[in-house]
């Protein structure tokens, strides 16, 4: 009882790997497939197909990461695509956006080349 409220306050396991699976399948659409508003169809397939099985996920809130998960739930073809699409986007979930954007605002700070030259 006491972990259903828990999880609903905070969105559960299967959210949290719901919300970071469509990250990673929109960074790998944006990388591979050019960069739409939307997943291209291919992508969106997978999406709905690794959010029915994190749904139906038989560990519920208390699974393992998919990674660590002992039951290999998907099937071959759509394993293989996610591998791929983890493989490319996990490096680059590493890279901490708020860096970026840090760094981003440094740069803007930097007086221009042009500035400089001018008197
Ligand atoms: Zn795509």
């Amino acid at each position: 009882m006491r972990d259903s409220i828990w999880n609903k306050a905070v969105g559960g396991r299967i959210a949290r790997e719901k919300n970071s699976a469509l990250a990673m399948i929109g960074l790998y659409c944006d990388g591979k497939h050019g960069k739409n508003q939307n997943l291209c169809s291919e992508c969106e397939a997978l999406w709905q197909y690794a959010k029915a099985r994190l749904e139906q996920c038989s560990f519920g809130e208390e699974k393992p990461t998919c990674r660590a998960c002992p039951i290999h739930c998907f099937q071959a073809e759509e394993r293989r695509k996610i591998r791929e699409v983890m493989r490319y986007s996990g490096p680059r979930m590493l890279l901490p956006h708020p860096i970026l954007a840090l760094l981003h605002l440094l740069d803007g700070l930097t007086p221009k080349r042009s500035h400089l030259r001018d008197p």
